[in-house]
């Protein structure tokens, strides 16, 4: 059977992108370890993990067969009065591997929902404690925090779609983007204006609301931890929360298990998504602490009101535990350096090139930020035709391989970025 790619041209939006006026699409029949197969016959690379998901590659026999298994007893049920051991076992697992504190779980539907939930609790919690009025949040420029509108509401306002729905979602304070970079000496007037926004606001704020380290999406900048370490007790000084939004960065992304460790903080509601099943199903987890819970539960409404139909799906849980399990069988500390070592290896040499700004590496991402936006539809084929599957965004042509990426694997993924580098712009990227 051949793929219809004009039905999926002509019927189905892909993510950011036009129905009218397309970029191609590549069909993809199977995939396994870090590898892609087209319908077109040729392998790819995977330089991506899928936005930072599937962590232990695809088709994994583990968790093939997790899914497998759960299949047999239960796809799904409702999880109003009803509870699992899938959901029980994972919720175990992350109140154990999560920064101290946090051991109130709610599970989600996606990172974006689990953004929503975060961003409820905090503005319950408040109401709980007879202060309506803090409602508002501070969110970092250059973050991104996902596309439901009040996740929307807290990405960057320039490069977070804001102008278009401007008259539709919440109005938040907005900070610098983190001015430290997480290989520069930390300068501690990097917190001026985010303490002084707390010290003009704080009644009306409910929360601070950031990705650890990483901003990811937003422009893949890595910041000082001691930044987030000052974000940390700056909260605790004006008494607004702090939302930990590690949905790209957990797991071992970064090098640590989760990025806040980095600085050695608990936030107040962390989010996880992304790696938690290794990129199989969709699901999140929005966890805070006994305080944030009781508060909520001892406020006006007496529960936390939100409920989503596939809450706690068994198969999501189930796949999220062998995922967990597997990071520690396969040691992904390990797994994590060595990429790190080899996208240093590979990506620093293309700092050369007079159109590359800057490379950066921390943990299994790596980053080559050119001074120009690259031509999508051009440098998509491009990298196809290489044996590789690398999507850049902007400005910023990135690496986030899955931990099982061998040393041959990183160095076909930048040796493809360099050949681009140089191909395509001999005038002035020599
Ligand atoms: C991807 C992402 C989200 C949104 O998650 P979805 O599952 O796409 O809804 C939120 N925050 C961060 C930091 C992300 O990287």
């Amino acid at each position: 059977m051949s793929i219809d790619y004009q039905f999926d041209k002509n019927h189905i939006w892909h993510p950011y992108t036009s129905l009218t006026q397309p970029l191609p699409t590549y069909a993809v029949t199977h995939a396994t370890e870090n590898k892609l197969y087209l319908d077109s016959g040729e392998t790819l690379i995977d330089g991506m993990s899928s936005w930072w998901a599937a962590v232990h590659g695809y088709s994994h026999p583990k968790l093939n067969k997790a899914i497998e298994q759960q299949t047999q007893k239960m796809a799904h049920v409702m999880f109003g009065g009803i509870t699992h051991q899938p959901a029980i076992d994972l919720c175990k697992k992350l109140v154990e591997l999560t920064p101290a504190g946090l051991d109130k779980v709610f599970l989600a539907d996606s990172g974006s929902v689990s953004v929503e939930v975060a961003i409820k609790m905090a503005i319950q919690y408040w109401q709980s404690q007879n202060h309506p009025e803090k409602s508002k949040l501070i969110s970092l420029r250059n973050g991104y925090h996902g596309d439901t509108f009040a996740a929307m509401s807290v990405c960057d306002p320039v490069n977070g779609m804001h102008t278009l729905f401007n008259n539709v979602i919440q109005q938040h304070y907005f900070v610098e983007s983190p001015t430290v970079s997480f290989y520069q000496d930390y300068d501690s007037d990097a917190i001026i204006e985010i303490e002084s926004v707390l010290k003009q606001h704080s009644h009306e704020i409910a929360a601070i609301i950031l990705e650890p380290i990483v901003q990811g999406a937003g422009g893949m900048k890595f910041y000082h931890p001691l930044y987030l370490k000052a974000v940390r007790d700056l909260a605790d000084k004006y008494n607004v929360l702090l939302i930990a939004d590690e949905i790209a960065t957990g797991f071992g992304r970064t090098g640590k298990l989760f990025a806040c460790e980095w600085a050695g903080i608990s936030p107040d509601i962390i989010c996880l998504g992304k790696a938690l099943t290794g990129g199989y199903m969709t699901l999140a987890a929005t966890l805070t602490t006994d305080k944030i819970a009781n508060g909520i539960c001892n406020g006006q409404a007496g529960v936390f009101m939100h409920g989503p139909t596939f809450m706690g799906n068994p198969l999501a849980c189930a796949v999220a535990n062998a995922a967990i399990e597997l990071l520690f069988e396969n040691d992904w500390q390990s797994q994590v350096k060595q990429i790190e070592n080899w996208l240093n290896t590979y990506l620093s040499p293309l700092e050369k090139h007079t159109c590359v700004n800057n490379t950066r590496v921390l943990g299994a991402i790596g980053v080559v930020e050119l001074n120009e936006a690259v031509p999508m539809a051009e440098i998509q084929a491009f990298f196809v035709s290489q044996g590789v599957w690398i999507r850049p965004f902007g400005k910023l042509i990135y690496l986030m391989p899955p931990y099982i990426s061998q040393q041959e694997d990183i160095k076909t993924l930048a040796n493809a970025i360099d050949v681009w580098l140089i191909q395509n712009h001999a005038q002035n990227c020599g």
